[in-house]
């Protein structure tokens, strides 16, 4: 039997990772021939890594914080996903064995909400915290579903107004302080802050919330994160985690791999009965 096609996600710290998991479990359910490792990668070796990694065979890389976007510069094209949200998580060699960066993030968030929790987007009022990386890349896919409009909240609005202009042309987008939030009610809130790693929640007035609102966090715990929590306590219609999307964009990205769809339900339903604290 030929030794396994090499995969592998890079990133620092990458300890905490769920996609060798993920992926071993696509690569059991689909019968792929393949392994998938994590690798940490410390920023100075970043160029090294990925070239030494392709030069010995290695067929496919996921990439995360704090790389997504010095990668791009190591790889001869970028896909037009990748190219809007400015980074990339993904890494494809192509049958010339030219690096092309994707970015399969928005497309996760995306399928999650209308797929897998059958959110409607098109014609509502959708406000999106956060004016990071992962605001970036999840904005013109959400633009996409045809909110009726997209309000960026941020604490430096500054970054929020960047990203608001350089988006502007895909859709109804704006940008504002948390403070200036003035008695506005959406029908979908979406964190993108990395406030509920470090159990913060950007400063919310109550009042962005109503019964109907529906609020998911791109980051996931065990329970709740401190922004699920207080979409429940505040009554917000749903509350949901992140998981689903790392899920989906795990299968995003092992699809433009090896051309085969993994059943994300399966493995979603087991990473959420082990989810650590
Ligand atoms: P980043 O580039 O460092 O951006 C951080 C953002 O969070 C900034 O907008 C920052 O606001 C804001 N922020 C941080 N702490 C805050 C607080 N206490 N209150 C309010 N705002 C706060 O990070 P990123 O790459 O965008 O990632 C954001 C989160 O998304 C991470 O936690 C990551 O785990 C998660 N993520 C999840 C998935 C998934 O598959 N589920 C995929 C990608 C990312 P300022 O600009 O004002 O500093």
């Amino acid at each position: 039997m030929p030794a396994p096609d090499r995969y592998a996600v890079i990133g620092h710290p990458i300890a905490h990772s769920r996609s060798p998991q993920i992926h071993s479990l696509f690569a059991q359910q689909t019968h792929q021939h393949m392994m998938y490792t994590a690798i940490d990668v410390a920023p100075e070796n970043l160029a090294a890594c990925v070239r030494e990694f392709f030069a010995a065979g290695g067929r496919g890389l996921n990439v995360t914080v704090p790389h997504k976007e010095t990668v791009i510069a190591l790889t001869g094209a970028l896909s037009a996903r990748a190219q809007i949200a400015g980074a990339a998580n993904t890494i494809v060699k192509d049958a010339d064995g030219h690096l092309i960066a994707d970015n399969t993030d928005g497309a996760g968030l995306v399928r999650d909400l209308t797929h897998n929790l059958r959110v409607a987007v098109n014609a509502r009022r959708v406000l999106l915290l956060g004016a990071g990386g992962a605001a970036r890349g999840v904005l013109a896919p959400l633009l996409g579903l045809m909110p009726r409009e997209l309000v960026i909240a941020n604490r430096s609005v500054e970054r929020a107004l960047a990203l608001a202009n350089a988006f502007a042309s895909l859709g109804p987008v704006s940008a504002t302080g948390y403070a200036e939030l003035d008695g506005a009610c959406f029908e979908l809130i979406v964190n993108a802050t990395a406030a509920s790693l470090h159990s913060q929640l950007p400063p919310l007035p109550p009042w962005v919330l109503g019964p109907t609102t529906i609020c998911y966090d791109l980051v996931y715990a065990n329970g709740d994160t401190r922004f699920t929590r207080w979409a429940r306590e505040h009554g917000a219609a749903q509350a949901h985690m992140g998981l689903g999307m790392l899920v989906e964009q795990a299968a995003e990205s092992f699809y433009l791999w090896r051309g085969v769809r993994a059943d994300t339900a399966p493995v979603l339903s087991l990473l959420r009965e082990h989810t650590p604290h």
